[in-house]
């Protein structure tokens, strides 16, 4: 039934498949050690892998009444590149009028020069992979300090670890991951195993 949202195991699934979610020994530039990694931008490269989970993630948007009453005048915003073809997707998904990304420049977050006050509508802030929710929370700033009004928040994948809801806006998921971390030395079992390590960028 083309209607429903995928569950969590569907979108697993597409994710395994292409490669987004992965199983083996991680280090994360922290230092931290995990069994699992997620690279989302693998499944987004095909196009049918991204409508369906753009179109997925948007059908929960679409049945909120608060966020979908506001249509076609909203903005589908991502906070980081990670974000954007999320976004493209469930703009379309949606028909929301507009579109903005923000960029980390200099260790801040900011858009592109010339977006002036007043000029964003009501958000949807919409990312591939919520880890800690900060770069939901900065970007949510962001928005506020234009003066436009965040309605609604969302992601493919959210770490159970980061937070159900930011700045009193519920964040959507399709899938809610349990995400472990070690510390090299201690906790990690594949250290104790000697599987060998693979060094992460994200
Ligand atoms: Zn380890």
């Amino acid at each position: 039934m083309v209607n429903l949202i995928p569950s969590p195991d569907q979108i697993m699934q597409i994710l395994k498949r292409t490669g987004a979610y992965r199983e083996g020994h991680f280090v994360y530039p922290s230092g931290k050690h995990t069994p699992h990694y997620f690279q989302m931008p693998l499944a987004f490269r095909y196009y049918d892998t991204a409508r369906v989970l753009a179109v997925a993630l948007s059908r929960k948007f679409r049945v909120d009444r608060d966020t979908s009453s506001q249509l076609p005048k909203v903005a589908v915003i991502s906070p980081s590149s990670g974000g954007i073809p999320v976004a493209f997707g469930v703009r379309e998904a949606l028909n929301a009028e507009q579109i903005y990304w923000a960029e980390r420049e200099e260790g801040k977050r900011m858009f592109r020069q010339y977006v002036n006050q007043g000029e964003i509508n009501p958000c949807i802030i919409v990312d591939d992979i919520i880890r800690t929710g900060s770069a939901i929370e900065e970007t949510v700033g962001l928005v506020k300090e234009l003066g436009a009004q965040v309605i609604g928040c969302g992601t493919i994948v959210r770490f159970k670890t980061a937070p159900e809801s930011i700045d009193g806006v519920e964040v959507k998921s399709l899938v809610d991951f349990e995400s472990h971390l070690y510390d090299p030395s201690e906790d990690c079992k594949d250290c104790k195993e000697g599987v060998p390590e693979e060094h992460v960028r994200f």
